[in-house]
């Protein structure tokens, strides 16, 4: 049994009241690990060590931040093997997505956040002989909250820019998806990173996670996770006027025109429905198809959809692996039964698979397509999170429009055409932070990520991301004749 621990003033540390959670292996269900559940004696002893570190920390030259970010980023990469595997044992995706996706975008995070604030421009206005420059600064101590999803890659893209503005840093990953944290934290000590200027805290969110949020010490709150989470941390951070970002759910769209590259879209679909068992905020979970292409796309959709291999994360065939908790499969399969009540057709999946070997006791959902259903259906309104997709008709652009906007989230749209003035036409009233054309998942790290709606409130990428962690201030000089 693997005991994670919290990292705290550079060391590993017990949670001090003793107080422990299972995790869980959900490719075979059994428990593998228990992770701290952390209490404010436990943030209190972070927020001090990370108070007195701040000053030494935001003192240090700019680039010498940068040189520990991109320390720890070569011995990430160093250990990917064993990051990809904690990985995948910890949340259930596909060992190959794991290494080629999570961790190597981990790293990248961690470079690019490095990289991009050694290389920022400065701001200054010049007026008669008044110039005023502007510099910008830490905040503090501040807190990032991330979710199971995509464990080290959100938890990295939040504390990069955070460390490298010359902040201290309270971070509380999942508890779900603790592992990947852990080993981070192991690394932190080898790499000599100074102690308390990151503090990883593990535990339930509303214990700690609620800790965090309303500590009068921690300036701001950078959060990842569900709608309903974000709402209630901007609740409690309003009452100590922290500045948060929050990037929540999605029920994103996908627009196929009968004019698209059919077999680079189906590729591509594929992906944007089923990649990590549907469970990325960006998985395009409702899909809407012209009218004269909409039976053909239905049957070749269907047809390579049968084909994903669902099973053990480990195997190189597999394409689908386990979904993250038993609670999680729960949820899942109850909105499924739901959309057959409300008169909706599984034309694929629907069903829990029987998976044979040492996997028969994990936790797996057939990747899944329902039709017949009304754009106020429950399926087609409400975040599923996992491998279910709509298929939905249209005809005219306008109809499209509608519907792919008849939702209270605003995360991203994706539309396939050859008509890229129908395309940009169209991705400037979608209602979403972000509109890929022709493609899903493409990332510049300089642009700014963020939905809109019930999706998200302010941006984080590149510049944005440093602007939230840090505060402008003027200086204005007049030079006098
Ligand atoms: P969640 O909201 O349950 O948990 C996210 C994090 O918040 C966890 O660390 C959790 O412990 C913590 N938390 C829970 N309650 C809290 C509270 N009261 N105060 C403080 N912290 C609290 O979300 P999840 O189930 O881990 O992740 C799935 C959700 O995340 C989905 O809705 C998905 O769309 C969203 N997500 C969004 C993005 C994005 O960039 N927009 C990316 C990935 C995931």
């Amino acid at each position: 049994m693997i005991k994670i621990k919290n990292y705290i003033n550079g060391k590993l540390s017990d949670p001090l009241d003793k107080k422990y959670i299972d995790v869980f292996n959900p490719s075979n269900g059994k428990i593998y690990a228990q992770c701290p559940n952390s209490s404010k004696i436990d943030l209190d002893a972070a927020i001090q060590s990370s108070e007195k570190s701040f000053s030494a920390w935001s003192g240090l030259d700019q680039s010498k931040r940068s040189e520990f970010l991109f320390k720890i980023a070569d011995m990430i990469e160093r250990n990917l093997d064993e990051f990809a595997k904690a990985e995948s044992v910890d949340n259930g995706k596909p060992y190959k997505l794991s290494k080629s996706l999570d961790i190597p975008r981990s790293v990248e995070n961690l470079r690019f956040f490095a990289s991009m604030a050694n290389s920022l421009e400065a701001e200054s206005y010049h007026k008669e002989n008044v110039i005023s420059h502007i510099i910008r600064e830490p905040l503090g101590s501040v807190g990032t909250i991330s979710p199971w999803n995509l464990p080290l890659y959100l938890f990295t893209w939040k504390i990069a820019p955070a460390l490298v503005t010359g902040n201290c840093v309270i971070a509380k990953p999942s508890e779900i998806t603790p592992y990947t944290a852990y080993l981070f934290s192991k690394i932190c000590i080898e790499a000599k990173l100074p102690e308390g200027v990151l503090n990883i805290l593990h535990g339930n969110g509303k214990t700690i996670g609620h800790e965090i949020v309303r500590h009068k010490k921690i300036k701001a709150i950078s959060f990842t996770g569900g709608t309903e989470t974000g709402k209630k941390i901007a609740r409690e951070a309003s009452a100590s006027l922290k500045k948060i970002n929050l990037e929540m759910g999605g029920k994103n769209p996908v627009i196929i025109f009968d004019d698209c590259n059919y077999e680079k879209m189906i590729d591509s679909l594929l992906k944007s429905s089923f990649l990590n068992q549907g469970q990325i905020c960006l998985a395009g979970s409702r899909i809407y198809v012209q009218k004269k292409i909409y039976e053909k796309f239905k049957k070749d959709f269907i047809s390579r959809v049968k084909n994903l291999k669902i099973g053990d994360p480990f195997n190189s065939e597999t394409d689908q692996g386990a979904i993250v908790s038993i609670e999680h499969l729960n949820k899942i399969l109850k909105y499924v039964n739901h959309a057959i009540k409300e008169g909706g057709q599984i034309v694929v999946g629907g069903d829990i698979p029987t998976i044979d070997g040492e996997c028969a006791s994990g936790w797996y959902f057939s990747p899944t397509v329902v039709e017949q259903l009304s754009q106020d259906s429950i399926l087609n309104q409400e975040e599923i999170f996992g491998p279910v997709v709509t298929l939905n008709q249209f005809d005219q652009e306008n109809d499209a429009i509608e519907m792919a906007n008849n939702t209270n989230y605003g995360l991203a749209s994706i539309i396939w055409t050859e008509d890229l003035d129908r395309a940009h036409k169209l991705a400037k009233v979608i209602e979403s932070g972000l509109v890929w054309v022709n493609c899903w998942l493409e990332r510049d790290l300089r642009t700014p990520f963020g939905g809109i709606k019930n999706s998200g409130f302010g941006k984080e990428g590149g510049k944005y991301s440093l602007d939230f962690f840090t505060e402008p201030k003027n200086i204005c000089t007049k030079y006098y004749d």
